[in-house]
């Protein structure tokens, strides 16, 4: 590909997520320079660069208020060496030879910059849970189990079970709440305003709606969209769990606090969840704003725009 088909395809990408303005935050100076075809190194500051491509990157930046409030309280020194993580779980993180200091807190927008480790949920081994859907061995069963499920009252005033959809060898998972008004019509997650969001986001890292699984927490609609019962959860995790145990996917992301809170079992809030690489048995889960939270507040189309490129790191390095 040209280099002015690569910058294209960025743009592009970027106009997408509803970017307004141009802030390279997450190339650095090098890259656009190798990128637009200038000459590399001695050209600090070059004339044909945008300005905001010569500031300094975003970790050396004062954080904006918008970034303190959302600053994750688990930091690097707690948690350790997220290189380290991402080796345990099996993926190779950037410049894994490199300088073994745990990370600046500041820095996963930058590419190459270490997130911190975060929390971790179970072992590397099946959850713990016996029972009849546990014992199933294809996603057609799960399904088939959901849509005859009777575990909580969700099944009388939904029109649709949701069960989820998706590639059985998808290597990135999506989780989100619970069908809304649009999924229940139609027995599909993500499929409304908000799921046409989700499918630009994949589009963002290059993935198709078909290449990843896309399921919720809940597999019946709330009425009303109302939040999810704690009875609800408890009743319909098993589902995801076993879901997330047959794909196995290589990187999970977690739309929104609900779907955070109930994989990563916390009540930490999304802005303290956010930029860290947690782990659901072994299994890497980055988490980032809900679509429908972002079609409210656009500005956090940015942000979300960090995490996906988190995730898409994680799954280019366990190609690695
Ligand atoms: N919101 C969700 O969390 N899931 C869907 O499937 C649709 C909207």
């Amino acid at each position: 590909m040209s280099a002015d088909e690569l910058l294209r395809r960025y743009l592009e990408q970027r106009r997408e997520l509803g970017e307004r303005e141009l802030v390279l935050d997450d190339m650095s100076v090098e890259e656009v320079m190798r990128i637009i075809g200038a000459k590399s190194g001695g050209q600090r500051g070059g004339a044909s660069l945008p300005r905001a491509a010569q500031e300094p990157p975003r970790a050396e930046r004062p954080a904006s208020p918008d970034q303190r409030r959302h600053e994750p309280a688990i930091t690097a020194g707690d948690a350790g060496d997220w290189r380290a993580q991402l080796t345990a779980s099996g993926n190779s993180a950037p410049n894994a030879g490199g300088d073994p200091r745990p990370a600046k807190r500041e820095a996963p927008p930058d590419r190459g910059a270490a997130p911190p480790s975060g929390l971790v949920v179970g072992g590397g081994e099946a959850e713990l849970f016996g029972g009849p859907i546990a014992q199933v061995t294809t996603l057609d069963e799960i399904a088939a189990m959901v849509a005859s499920c009777t575990r909580c009252p969700l099944y009388k005033t939904a029109t649709h079970p949701v069960p989820g959809e998706g590639s059985p060898k998808a290597e990135l998972m999506c989780v989100g709440e619970a069908p809304g008004a649009t999924e229940d019509e139609t027995g599909r997650p993500f499929v409304g305003a908000a799921g046409q969001l989700l499918t630009k986001i994949l589009a963002a890292i290059n993935l198709k709606r078909e290449d990843v699984f896309i399921a919720n927490v809940l597999k019946h609609r709330p009425p009303g969209n109302r939040n999810p019962l704690p009875d609800e959860v408890t009743a319909c995790r098993p589902y995801l769990v076993r879901q997330i145990e047959l794909i196995r996917p290589k990187v999970i992301i977690a739309f929104g606090t609900f779907a955070a809170q109930s994989l990563l079992d916390t009540k930490l809030a999304l802005g303290k969840l956010r930029g860290a690489v947690h782990h659901y048995h072994g299994i890497p889960v980055v988490v980032t704003y809900h679509p429908a939270a972002l079609l409210r507040n656009p500005a956090w189309k940015r942000p979300t725009w960090e995490d996906v490129q988190l995730a898409r790191r994680i799954l280019d390095n366990s190609a690695a």
